[in-house]
C-alpha cells in the first residue's frame, strides 16, 4: 500500500553541488539577489520567474540553501514541494492560517502536541474567529460527523503525542475528498516510518527539531505539499509565510540537509532500542504503551501503514500512575543512573524523559488531558541509541527497583 522506500527518492533527487565542487551544497549568505536584466524584476514579483528556473529576489521569499532542503523535504515525503520554516510551530500555523479565514472551521485530532492545540484551541478564535472541532481521531465516524461545509482542513499527527494512537491516514483521506478539504498531517513523530502522502494527506508539515535534525540543537519546520499550495503560502499579499516570515535560516538549512542522509540509520536505531526496551518493560508488567507491541491497539494498523526497515519510532510511554512517582524515577535516571536526560522535546541521540501531563501538554484542560488519554504518572521517554542495550537496561532496571516499581 505504501510503495517506494523514501531514501530510494531521497537517493534519486539532483545532487547539488557547492560553489567550488564542494560535495556539499554551498551556504547561500546573501539576503537579496541580483537580476542581470531589469525585466526579470517584474517577473519575480509576478511570480513567472523563480527558485524552479534559478532566480531568487530576496531571501524572505526563497534562498537556494533553503530552497535545497526543502526539495530534499519534498523527496522524503513524496511530495512534489516542500518549504523550510523557523520551527514546526511556523509550519503548522502557516498552513493553518493559509486555508482558514475568519469563520471557517477545524476538524482537529484530540491528542496533538501542546502548541498545535493552544493555536487552534486558543490563539485562532480569539485573533482571527477560526473554530476548531477537536475529535477522537481514531474514531473515523465522529471525524466524518465533525466535517460541516465550513470546514476547511482535518489536522492530525500521524502518530499522536503522547498517547501513540495512530491516524487511520487512508480513511481521513476519503473523509477529506468527500467533502473537497485536504487532510494536514504533522509526521514529526515518524519520519520515513510513514509517508503520509502516499497514505492519502495533502499536506505533510514537520517539527524538523525532532528526529529530523537529531541533535537538540536547532529549532526548525518543514511544510510539503503542492507546487500551488506551497506557492500560495508565498503570496506577496495573501501569504502566511511571506507575511508574518518565519524564515529558516540558510546555515541552519545547510546543517540539516546534511543529516538527512543518516536519518534512514537513526530512525531505525531509535525504533530498535524503543522494541526492544518495551518489550522487556512489558514483560516485567509495567503499563508501557508502544505501537511496536502487539497489544497497542493500533498494532495492526501499523504493520498496514509504516515502512518495516524503519520500524515502530523511538518514543514510548510509561504510565506509573502518580506524577510523584514519574518524577522519582526520571530524577534517579537522570541524576545516579546517568541513564538519559529530564527535558522536553525528542529525537536526540540520548534518550529524553517528561512527564506529559505537566510539560508538553499542560495547555489543555484537564478534561481534555483526560479524554486524550493523558494521566499525571504518564512518562513520555524517547529513546536514544547512544551506549549499548545491556547498559542502559541495567541502568533502568535499577532506578525500578529504587522507585519501587519492580522488586528488588
Ligand atoms: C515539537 C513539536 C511541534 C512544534 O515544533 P517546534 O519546532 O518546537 O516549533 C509540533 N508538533 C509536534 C508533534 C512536536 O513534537
Amino acid at each position: 500500500m505504501h510503495g517506494r522506500n523514501p531514501i530510494e527518492d531521497l537517493a534519486h533527487l539532483r545532487h547539488e553541488f557547492g560553489e567550488h565542487g564542494g560535495v556539499n551544497m554551498s551556504i547561500e549568505a546573501s539576503s537579496t539577489f541580483t537580476v542581470i536584466d531589469p525585466e526579470t524584476m517584474p517577473a519575480l514579483f509576478q511570480g513567472r520567474a523563480g527558485p524552479d528556473k534559478g532566480c531568487y529576489l530576496y531571501g524572505r521569499h526563497f534562498n537556494p540553501t533553503v530552497y535545497n532542503l526543502g526539495r530534499q523535504m519534498a523527496a522524503l515525503e513524496g511530495t512534489a514541494a516542500g518549504y523550510c520554516t523557523a520551527s514546526g510551530m511556523a509550519a503548522i500555523s502557516g498552513v493553518i492560517m493559509g486555508l482558514c479565514n475568519a469563520g471557517d472551521e477545524v476538524v482537529a485530532s484530540n491528542a496533538i502536541y501542546g502548541g498545535s492545540y493552544a493555536f487552534l484551541h486558543d490563539f485562532l478564535p480569539a485573533k482571527a474567529g477560526i473554530k476548531t472541532h477537536f475529535v477522537d481521531i481514531t474514531d473515523t465516524a465522529a471525524v466524518a460527523s465533525a466535517v460541516t461545509d465550513k470546514t476547511r482542513l482535518i489536522f492530525t499527527e500521524s502518530v499522536s503525542n503522547p498517547t501513540l494512537r495512530l491516524a487511520d491516514i487512508p480513511k481521513l483521506a476519503a473523509i477529506g475528498r468527500d467533502w473537497g478539504i485536504p487532510v494536514v498531517v504533522d509526521n514529526t513523530f515518524s519520519p520515513l516510518i510513514l509517508r503520509p502522502s502516499v497514505l492519502g494527506a495533502d499536506i505533510v508539515v514537520h517539527s524538523i527539531t525532532k528526529f529530523i535534525s537529531g541533535a537538540s540543537d536547532v529549532i526548525a519546520g518543514a511544510i510539503c505539499g503542492s507546487e500551488e499550495f506551497i506557492g500560495e503560502l508565498m503570496d506577496l499579499h495573501m501569504g502566511p509565510l511571506m507575511l508574518l516570515g518565519p524564515t529558516m535560516d540558510p546555515n541552519i538549512a545547510s546543517s540539516i540537509s546534511l543529516r538527512i542522509p543518516h536519518l534512514p540509520l537513526r530512525m531505525a536505531a531509535h525504533s530498535e532500542r524503543a522494541l526492544a526496551f518495551t518489550t522487556r518493560l512489558e514483560e516485567l508488567g509495567l503499563n508501557v504503551c508502544y505501537p511496536g507491541l502487539p497489544g497497542h491497539p493500533d498494532h495492526a494498523l501499523f504493520n498496514e501503514l509504516h515502512y518495516e526497515e524503519y520500524g515502530y519510532g523511538g518514543v514510548f510511554t510509561l504510565d506509573v500512575g502518580a506524577e510523584e512517582t514519574a518524577n522519582a524515577l526520571m530524577s534517579c535516571l537522570q541524576n545516579e543512573q546517568r541513564f538519559g536526560y529530564l527535558a522536553v522535546s525528542l529525537g536526540y541521540f540520548d534518550t529524553l524523559m517528561s512527564c506529559s501531563g505537566s510539560s508538553t501538554s499542560s495547555e489543555m484542560t484537564d478534561e481534555d488531558k483526560y479524554s486524550a488519554g493523558i494521566s499525571p504518572g504518564l512518562l513520555r521517554i524517547s529513546m536514544g541509541y547512544t551506549g549499548t542495550l545491556e547498559q542502559r537496561w541495567t541502568q533502568f532496571l535499577a532506578a525500578l527497583a529504587k522507585t519501587g516499581l519492580v522488586g528488588n
